[in-house]
């Protein structure tokens, strides 16, 4: 049914990334393409300045190396990409829907601990400006 799934993995609080790539897989099948996407926070420029020489690069590598622990743990190094975004994860998790034809978005609420809340504030832009399916776990 569904062809292209986007995995939106907030890697400070990776907790939640395994159900959300087993639940990606329970309903679409481990030969469906899959992107684990994490939006790195963007740094102001002046801060950004007074960080030792190549943090950036550092931080975005180290991303990398645990997203891809993640495919490697679930088994779909064949069928998953990884991705690494610098902005606003809402913004960057829409756009990469639109652009990458995603026709399903796997996403958690929010995190456990917030439980007063039904949905994060990303989950809650995702859910209600996404042009494709959502599948929110609770
Ligand atoms: P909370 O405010 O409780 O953290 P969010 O709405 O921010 O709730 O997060 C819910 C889900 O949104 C996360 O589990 C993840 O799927 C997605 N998400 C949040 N932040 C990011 C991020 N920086 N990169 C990728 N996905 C994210």
């Amino acid at each position: 049914m569904y062809k292209n799934i986007l995995v939106p993995v907030d890697l400070e609080h990776e907790d939640q990334a395994s159900t959300m790539i087993r639940t990606a897989l329970e309903i679409a099948g481990s030969d469906t393409p899959m992107t684990l996407l994490f939006v790195m926070p963007e740094i102001p420029a002046n801060v950004a300045l007074q960080l030792p020489e190549g943090s950036l690069a550092k931080a975005r590598a180290d991303a990398e190396e645990r997203l891809g622990q993640l495919v490697k743990a679930h088994n779909v190094d064949k069928t998953a990409r990884i991705v690494t975004k610098v902005g606003s994860p809402h913004h960057e998790i829409l756009e990469w829907a639109d652009r990458d034809g995603v026709d399903l978005i796997v996403i958690a609420s929010h995190r456990p601990v917030l439980v007063d809340y039904l949905l994060g504030s990303v989950a809650t832009s995702v859910v209600r400006h996404a042009k494709c399916s959502v599948h929110v776990i609770r």
